[in-house]
């Protein structure tokens, strides 16, 4: 395809998606007004449903005003050529291809996190705190962007540099190796996600002895799980939305627990909570979870390798001279239709487990005790009691809760 061609297929892409989510938010905005099904009367009281639907409308303006802002930037930069200028900017620093798709990304990366910065602190500290549910300050959200930042460059740059080296090494084949090295990152992550990367944003503790250690522990024993790790962490810090989490397998694996979770629920409702995430684990979605993501990290990076040495995917941006950085955009632009899809399945499949792990929690410890928990986390989130269906099959990784309960219930 010719770059023009194709410089118009990136800008359908880019506004027929915007279209499409901002139709699914406003089919999704039409049904915040609906009646509740009669199982979630007892979820509000009249006042807290109000706040409710003024917290869905608050960020339903909000998503329009920063989704419609990126688009117009990104179609700007596309159009007057603002990818040629950064390509050039960072050839006149280095003409070695590695340190030069590390500046570029840099500079791409740094310019995006600068513009979105307004946005992020606009929902933190006046949406989030208008609602109560902001505890952030201010320093634990400057330092949590710098420590993600710092993050993104030590972990994303070390992954360009590996791809580079293949693909310098091994030509059209480099995807098979890139494969293989973020399938050990992939595995390196699950299994130490929880030792390397929350200590540096949270504080862990191990569960304390007590009422509510007996009753995890005996439930384990019960289900035949083995379980050495239940750890508490202080979300509280952040905000006072609650949850609770399994990470790692083998031996590496462990239950977290949000400080807000074990104030707001009763020891039953945790123990349901976690006889949940007990089911995930034991209905082997954790690994069946990692080998779809490997699966579809195979195929990105194999139709990458077919687009990577078309010189037109890096014109087609605006840039003059063909590189691996310019067309590694190019191709992020084209592939993201692609993404979407598999992101539908990755979420079709996600909803099918949660009733799957609803369904263990219920049938190894009781069903009543999760409803509840469930009642209340959705309470304590002010989240969405009418969503509409498109709009869950789109972007729902849970079902509803009103079809929880009613699985659950059933
Ligand atoms: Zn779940």
């Amino acid at each position: 395809m010719e770059k023009n061609t194709l410089f118009y297929v990136i800008l359908a892409i880019l506004v027929v998606q915007y279209l499409v989510q901002q139709y699914l938010e406003y089919l999704n905005a039409q049904r915040f007004k609906s009646t509740l099904p009669p199982e979630l009367a007892d979820v509000f009281d009249e006042d807290e449903y109000k706040k409710s639907q003024q917290y869905k409308r608050t960020n339903y303006k909000f998503g329009i005003i920063s989704d419609g802002f990126s688009l117009v930037l990104t179609i700007c930069f596309l159009a007057f050529g603002g990818f040629g200028w950064v390509d050039q900017f960072t050839r006149s620093i280095s003409e070695d291809s590695i340190p030069m798709a590390l500046i570029f990304f840099g500079i791409i990366m740094l310019g995006s996190a600068v513009l979105g910065l307004p946005f992020s602190y606009y929902r933190t500290f006046v949406i989030e705190e208008e609602y109560g549910f902001n505890k952030t300050t201010k320093s634990t959200f400057f330092s949590d962007k710098i420590k993600g930042g710092i993050l993104t460059v030590i972990l994303g740059g070390g992954i360009l540099t590996l791809f580079m080296l293949f693909y310098q090494s091994t030509g059209p084949n480099f995807w098979v190796y890139a494969w293989i090295a973020v399938g050990i990152f992939i595995l390196f992550i699950n299994l130490f996600y929880s030792r390397l990367i929350v200590p540096l944003f949270n504080k862990q503790t191990p569960l304390e002895n007590g009422s509510l250690k007996t009753s995890i522990e005996n439930y384990a024993q019960k289900v035949g799980f083995e379980l050495q790790n239940i750890f508490v962490i202080d979300g509280s810090k952040r905000s006072t939305k609650a949850n609770a989490y399994f990470s790692g397998f083998g031996k590496e694996k462990r239950i977290t627990l949000f400080d807000t979770l074990i104030n707001d629920l009763s020891e039953d409702e945790i123990v349901a909570v976690l006889a949940h995430e007990v089911g995930h684990y034991k209905r082997k979605h954790i690994i069946v979870n990692l080998v779809v993501s490997l699966l579809t990290t195979g195929l990105t990076l194999f139709i990458l390798s077919l687009f990577i040495n078309h010189p037109e995917i890096s014109l087609a941006i605006g840039v003059s001279t063909p590189s691996f950085h310019a067309a590694l955009v190019g191709f992020a632009l084209l592939y993201s239709p692609i993404s979407e899809l598999t992101g539908l399945i990755m979420n079709y499949l996600s909803r099918k487990f949660e009733f799957q792990a609803d369904d263990f929690a219920k049938n190894t410890f009781a069903a009543t005790p999760l409803v509840s928990s469930l009642k209340k986390l959705s309470k304590k989130s002010l989240s969405n009691l009418t969503p509409h269906p498109a709009y869950v099959f789109v972007h729902y990784s849970h079902p509803p809760l009103v079809e929880r309960i009613r699985n659950l219930k059933a």
